[in-house]
C-alpha cells in the first residue's frame, strides 16, 4: 500500500490528465461511430463554449490553494475521520473508503439539484442542449469550489486515505467522459455495466429537460447509489434517442453563450424561453420545441 501511495503521489497529475484527455480521444473517436444519427451535435455552436469553460476550469482547479490529498493527509497525520479512528484493515478501508467518496459525489449532486443557490451555479451543466465528450467540465467555476468544500468536509469526517482518494479521482476522470460521451452501447453491455457503474444511457436520462427525469440518476461513477436511494430510473431506447436534452426553458442560443453561462448564477431563478418575435427572427431557437 505504501508503494502505491509513493507512486500515485509522485504521478497523479500526468495519469489523471492522461486518464481524461485520453478518455476524450477514444470516447470522442467512438461518438463518430456509434453516435445517436438522428442528433445534430451543434458542435459549431456548443463547442467553443464548452472547451472553453474546460480550460478555465482546469485553469482555477490548477490555483486553488488546497487539494484532496493535501487535507487527507493531514486527516491522517492528526488522526481525524471515521478510519482513523477505527482500527480496520488497510484494504478494507480502501474499498470502504472508496464507496464513501463515491456516495459523497452523490449526495453532493443531489444537493445540486435540492438547494436552490447551488442549483443556480449547477443548471450551467444542464444547460448544454446535446450531450457528448465536451459537457463533461462544462461546469461554473463556483460548482468546483462548492464541490471542493464538501469534498475537503467529508474528508475530515470520514478520514479517507490518500492513496484511496487519488484511485477514486483517477477513475472519476475517465468515468466523468464516458458517462457524457455521445455513444450508443449494445444493450445487453449497457445494462450489465449499469448493475454497477454509470452509463452513457443513465446519465442521458439526468440531462432531460422533463423535470422528474432531471431529479434522477444522480450518480457519477456507481449506480449503487441511485438503486439504495430510489432514484434510479431508465428509460427505453426509442424514448431515450428522441429525448429532450438541457433546460426546456433555454432552447435557444443564449446556452452557448459563455457570458451568459457564467452570470447564470446570478440570474433569476425563473428563467424564461425567448420569444422569437421579440427578436425578429427565429435563428436564436436552436431546435423547433420539445421533441420528447
Ligand atoms: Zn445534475
Amino acid at each position: 500500500m505504501e508503494q502505491l501511495d509513493a507512486f500515485l503521489r509522485a504521478e497523479i497529475e500526468p495519469l489523471q490528465y492522461a486518464v481524461f484527455f485520453g478518455g476524450l480521444v477514444v470516447l470522442g473517436s467512438l461518438e463518430t461511430r456509434l453516435g445517436r444519427s438522428h442528433d445534430v451535435p451543434q458542435r459549431a455552436g456548443r463547442w467553443p463554449t464548452n472547451w472553453g469553460l474546460t480550460i478555465l476550469n482546469i485553469l482555477i482547479m490548477g490555483a486553488l490553494p488546497v487539494t484532496g490529498i493535501y487535507v487527507a493527509d493531514m486527516a491522517r497525520d492528526a488522526g481525524y475521520g471515521l478510519f482513523n479512528w477505527l482500527p480496520v484493515n488497510p484494504l478494507v478501508a480502501l474499498v470502504a473508503g472508496f464507496l464513501i467518496r463515491s456516495f459523497v459525489s452523490w449526495a453532493i449532486h443531489l444537493a445540486m439539484h435540492k438547494v436552490p443557490l447551488f442549483w443556480q451555479v449547477h443548471r450551467v451543466h444542464h444547460s448544454d442542449t446535446f450531450l457528448d465528450i465536451s459537457t463533461t467540465v462544462r461546469f461554473h467555476p463556483l460548482e468546483y469550489v462548492i464541490n471542493l468544500t464538501a469534498v475537503l468536509t467529508a474528508l475530515l469526517i470520514f478520514g479517507i486515505s490518500p492513496v484511496t482518494l487519488m484511485l477514486y479521482e483517477l477513475f472519476d476522470a475517465g468515468m466523468a467522459v464516458f458517462t457524457h460521451a455521445n455513444i450508443r452501447m449494445p444493450q445487453l453491455l449497457e445494462h450489465s455495466l449499469r448493475m454497477v457503474l454509470v452509463t452513457p444511457d443513465m446519465h442521458r436520462i439526468h440531462h432531460s429537460s422533463y423535470q422528474p427525469e432531471t431529479d434522477s440518476n444522480y450518480g457519477a461513477t456507481l449506480s449503487i447509489w441511485d438503486r439504495l436511494f430510489r432514484t434510479y430510473r431508465e428509460k427505453p431506447p426509442e424514448k431515450l434517442a428522441t429525448m429532450q436534452i438541457g433546460l426546456d426553458e433555454v432552447q435557444d442560443r443564449r446556452s452557448n453563450s459563455l457570458w451568459w453561462l457564467l452570470t447564470l448564477p446570478f440570474r433569476p431563478r425563473r428563467l424564461r424561453p425567448i420569444r422569437p418575435e421579440l427578436h425578429g427572427d427565429t435563428a436564436g431557437t436552436l431546435k423547433g420545441g420539445g421533441n420528447r
